[in-house]
């Protein structure tokens, strides 16, 4: 059963007279007990989903669309209605540790806190929770009083995991969790986050430009490029035969499949190429593909692809 629903989703910047078109058409759907990765190169837009989803983009943004959950529009809800929403229904994991937490506070203060302002209750019973908390995430309880310059970037990790996870949301978004860890320690909380996530019934949209994290936690993933879908489908059919042309370059950049770069650069959020945003990098491109743009379509079951390669009800499975 789908638990948000994404329609239409425009969300434009002005930045100095010049409109930056930031997510475009996005339509998306996240199920129940589902690991959705939304992944990308750098700048495509991905956190600008993440953001819009829990209404924290900042004032000046145009935003057109709907995302639907629980059979609201969470765009025409006001900031206090907000305010309850986040955290205790869709919970968030910020990109960067280092910089989302108060370096003057510390970790178990910054998690009990979340506790202190949802559930309104007293400092005692918050800390309790929290201790709590620190064991859910495999760090002990003893170092509450520790500020997040004592902790390492894996412990940092677990603390956010640990915020976003506090109020037993619906729904958890993880903006890049595993940035900056080696890859042991990315293991790990990768491991961490998807057991948590999936003991607990929850959904999660775990934005990312690793693909192996990807493909080592998600049920379906959503390819973004230059602030629109490219494809979805499922993590096995995405990383076994996908079919954007996109899609088969990220695959092909990886280092254990030849780490061949994309050639040429994704293009600006203020000029976008006419017709298929990924025309001018693209092996296959043909005429209509610098004149028309190519929209979204269904492939088999639920995965959908926009390229002019494919066709409705045609090069299915
Ligand atoms: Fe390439 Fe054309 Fe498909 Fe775009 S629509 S990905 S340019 S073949």
């Amino acid at each position: 059963m789908t638990l948000l629903k994404i329609e239409d989703l425009g969300v434009y910047f002005n930045a100095r007279g010049r409109i930056v078109k930031a997510n475009n058409g996005v339509d998306l759907e996240i199920e129940e007990n589902e690991i959705l990765g939304l992944i990308g190169e750098t700048g495509c837009g991905k956190t600008i989903l993440g953001r819009a989803i829990i209404g924290l983009l900042s004032e000046n943004v145009e935003i057109k669309g709907k995302i639907i959950y629980r059979g609201e529009n969470l765009l025409t809800l006001s900031e206090d209605k907000m305010r309850q929403i986040r955290g205790k229904e869709i919970g968030m994991m910020l990109q960067n540790p280092s910089i989302s937490l108060n370096p003057v506070l510390t970790v178990g203060e910054q998690i009990a806190e979340v506790y202190r302002y949802h559930e309104g209750i007293g400092k005692e019973e918050a800390r309790k929770k929290a201790a709590d908390m620190f064991k859910l995430v495999g760090i002990d309880p003893k170092r509450m009083d520790e500020y997040p310059h004592q902790f390492s970037g894996g412990m940092k990790q677990r603390v956010m995991i640990a915020i976003g996870l506090a109020l037993n949301p619906r729904i958890l978004i993880a903006d890049e969790p595993t940035t900056g860890l080696d890859s042991s320690m990315k293991k790990k909380i990768v491991d961490l986050t998807s057991e948590l996530v999936r003991s607990r019934n929850m959904s999660m949209l775990l934005i990312t430009h690793d693909l192996e994290v990807a493909k080592r936690m998600c049920d379906r993933i959503a390819v973004m490029y230059a602030g629109e879908l490219f494809e979805i489908a499922s993590a096995d059919k995405i990383l076994s035969k996908p079919k954007h042309p996109y899609t088969q370059d990220l695959l092909d950049s990886l280092p254990r499949r030849g780490l061949k770069p994309i050639p040429g650069a994704s293009p600006s959020l203020t000029s976008l190429p006419a017709g298929c945003r990924f025309h001018p990098r693209c092996r296959y491109k043909r005429d209509e593909c610098s004149e028309k743009h190519p929209e979204m379509i269904e492939t088999e079951g639920k995965n959908h692809v926009r390229c002019f390669l494919y066709k409705n009800d045609e090069n299915k499975g």
